[in-house]
C-alpha cells in the first residue's frame, strides 16, 4: 500500500469518502497484529489504529503455548520468535500443579516459550507492516458507525475513517465493545495483584528463601529475579492504594512488609502495574461489519496464561474469513462460523481458570480439592486432558458429523515436500491427496494441493482451512467439491 491520502481529511464529507481501507482494527496489541498480517496475506487493505504512541513495557506473559507456538510456525514465524525466548517444559500449568507434561504430546513443538508480551507484541506488529499492514499510533478510536457499504471509524481528534469492516482489538475495557452496545457479562474483580519490576536492596539467597517460605501458603505472591539486580515482584493489591491511580513504590513495600515482614529494600522500579481476576464473554462477537477479538470479547485471570494465546487464537480464526469476505469468495455463513467456534472456546477458557482460581485459595476446603487434583493428575489422562485444554491443543471445532480429526488442529508432519506447516505459510487451504486420484479444480486460486504426501497421514485425503484445522477428510471428489464449497465458496471457474 502507498501513502494514504484522506487520513487526515476533516470530518465534514468523510462518511461517503471511498474505502480506503478494508479492514480497520483498532488496537495493535498481540490480537491486533496477527490479524493484521493475517489479512494482508491475502491482500486485503488494513489500517491498525493504536491510542498509545510507544509500545507498552509491562511485562505480562508467562509464554507462548504448544497451539500458538504451532500457528506462528504455520505462517514461518516460529524461528524469528524463538530467539527471542527460552524454551521450557510444556508442564505445571493448570493452577500451577508442578506435574510434569505426560510423555508424547501430539505436536512437534511440545514446549513453552518464556517471552516477555512486549516482545512478542513488537515481533507480530513488524512482521504485519513487512506483510503491508499499516500501523498508526496515538489514534483512539472514539466512535463508531456503520452502514450498507461500510464503517466509519472516528478518533479522539475528530478525524474520520472509512473501511468495509473494523475488528476491536482494543483490550478489555474495549471502546469497540461499548459502542457497539454488546454486553460483557460475568463476574467483576474479587482480587486486584500488583505487579511490578524493580531492584532491591538485600543478598539473593535471604530473598529466596524468605520467598519458598511464604510460597507454600500465598499462592498470589513472587519476587522472582528478572535481571541483574532487578526482581519481578507480585502481591496481592487488598487494601492498598486507589484502584483508579496507578500502583506506587511505597504500595508494593507496604504489602511486601505485610506478607513478608520487609520489604527487601525494594526501590527503582521499572514499572509498576496492577490487575484484577475479573471474569467476562462477550455476548456477541460481531455487529453488522464491527467484529471483537481477543481481551476486547473476553477477559479473565492470568492463571495457566491463557489470554493472550486465546486473542492470537482469535486472530487466525477471523483473519482468513474476513479476508475471504473481502475478496467476494466467502460463503454466506462463512464469517458468523467466528463467533461460532471461537465462543464457545473462550467459554471453556474463562470456566478453566475459574477452577484454578478457586485451587488457590488457602481455604481448608479447596487446598484439599488441590491435593486430590494433585493426585489424580498422576493418572496420564488426566494430565494429559488438562494440558491439552491450556494449551489449546485439545480443541475441536464442531463442524458436524465426521470422523474424530475433523474440526480438529493437524500436527506438523515429516511430508516428502519437507514440513507440513511450511506448506501453509500463505494462508490458503490444502488439500493433502494419498489417493492422487482427486482435485481441487477451481478452488486452486484458494487451495492448495499436495499429492502423496506422506504414509504418516493416517486417512486417505484431508482438506485443511488456512488456519490448519480438518476440514474434510474422505477420499470422493463429489464430497470433497461439497466442503470446498462450504468453507471456499463458489470455484473460480
Ligand atoms: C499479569 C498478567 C499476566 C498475563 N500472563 C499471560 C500469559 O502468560 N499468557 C497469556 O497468553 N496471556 C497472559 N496475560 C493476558 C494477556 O496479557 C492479554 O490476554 C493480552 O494482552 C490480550 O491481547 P489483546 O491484543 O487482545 O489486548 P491488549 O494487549 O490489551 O491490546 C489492546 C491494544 O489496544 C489499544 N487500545 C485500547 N483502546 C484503544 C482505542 N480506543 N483505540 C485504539 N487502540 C486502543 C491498547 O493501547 C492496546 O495496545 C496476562 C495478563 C496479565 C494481566
Amino acid at each position: 500500500m502507498g501513502d494514504v491520502p484522506g487520513l487526515r481529511s476533516p470530518a465534514s464529507g468523510a462518511d461517503r469518502a471511498p474505502l480506503i481501507f478494508d479492514v480497520i482494527i483498532a488496537g495493535c496489541g498481540p490480537t491486533g497484529a496477527t490479524l493484521a498480517a493475517e489479512l494482508r496475506l491475502h491482500d486485503v487493505r488494513v489500517l491498525v489504529l493504536e491510542k498509545e504512541t510507544e509500545p507498552v513495557s509491562f511485562v505480562r506473559i508467562v509464554g507462548l503455548h504448544i497451539r500458538s507456538l504451532e500457528l506462528m510456525a504455520m505462517r514461518g514465524l516460529l524461528q524469528r520468535i524463538l530467539q527471542h525466548g527460552r524454551r521450557r517444559p510444556a508442564g505445571g500449568f493448570f493452577a500451577a500443579i508442578p506435574t510434569p507434561a505426560p510423555k508424547g504430546l501430539d505436536s512437534a513443538y511440545a514446549y513453552l516459550l518464556g517471552i516477555p508480551q512486549p516482545v512478542i507484541v513488537r515481533l507480530l506488529e513488524e512482521h504485519a507492516i513487512e506483510l503491508g499492514a499499516r500501523v498508526r499510533r496515538g489514534c483512539a478510536v472514539a466512535g463508531v458507525e456503520q452502514d450498507d457499504e461500510g464503517v466509519t471509524v472516528e478518533l479522539a481528534d475528530g478525524q474520520r475513517l472509512r473501511s468495509r469492516y473494523l475488528v476491536g482489538c482494543d483490550g478489555a475495557r474495549s471502546t469497540v465493545r461499548k459502542l457497539l452496545g454488546v454486553g460483557f457479562p460475568g463476574e467483576p474483580s474479587r482480587n486486584d495483584t500488583l505487579m511490578g519490576e524493580m531492584a532491591v536492596g538485600v543478598p539473593q539467597e535471604e530473598i529466596a528463601a524468605k520467598v519458598s517460605e511464604i510460597s507454600e501458603t500465598s499462592k498470589r505472591f513472587w519476587l522472582r529475579p528478572a535481571g541483574v539486580g532487578v526482581y519481578s515482584v507480585v502481591v496481592p493489591a487488598a487494601g492498598v492504594s486507589d484502584r483508579a491511580e496507578p500502583p506506587t513504590l511505597e504500595d508494593f513495600a507496604q504489602q511486601l512488609r505485610a506478607i513478608a515482614g520487609t520489604d527487601f529494600g525494594v526501590h527503582s522500579p521499572r514499572w509498576l502495574s496492577r490487575f484484577g481476576d475479573a471474569t467476562r464473554l462477550a455476548e456477541r462477537y460481531r455487529v453488522g461489519r464491527v467484529l471483537l477479538a481477543g481481551d476486547a470479547a473476553h477477559i479473565h485471570p492470568p492463571l495457566g496464561g491463557q489470554g493472550l494465546n486465546l486473542g492470537v487464537q482469535d486472530a487466525f480464526n477471523l483473519g482468513w474469513k474476513l479476508a475471504a469476505q473481502i475478496r467476494g469468495w466467502a460463503p454466506k455463513t462463512l464469517l458468523d462460523t467466528y463467533q461460532a467456534e471461537r465462543h464457545p472456546v473462550a467459554e471453556d477458557v474463562l470456566d478453566n481458570t475459574r477452577a484454578q482460581m478457586e485451587l488457590t485459595s488457602t481455604e481448608p476446603g479447596p487446598r484439599a480439592v488441590r491435593r486430590l487434583l494433585t493426585e489424580l493428575m498422576d493418572f496420564d489422562e488426566v494430565n494429559r486432558y488438562l494440558i491439552e485444554k491450556i494449551t489449546a491443543i485439545g480443541i475441536r471445532y464442531d463442524f458436524g458429523d465426521g470422523p474424530d480429526l475433523q474440526g480438529r488442529r493437524l500436527r506438523d508432519i515429516d511430508v516428502k515436500q519437507g514440513h507440513l506447516y511450511g506448506l501453509l505459510h500463505r494462508g490458503r487451504g490444502l488439500l493433502l491427496d494419498r489417493t492422487e486420484r482427486l482435485t481441487v479444480g477451481g478452488w486452486s486460486d484458494r487451495v492448495d494441493y499436495l499429492a502423496d504426501p506422506t504414509a504418516a497421514l493416517d486417512a486417505p485425503c484431508v482438506l485443511l482451512r488456512p488456519d490448519g484445522y480438518v476440514a474434510w477428510i474422505g477420499d470422493d471428489q463429489q464430497n470433497l467439491d461439497e466442503y470446498l464449497s462450504r468453507w471456499f465458496g463458489k470455484p473460480a471457474n
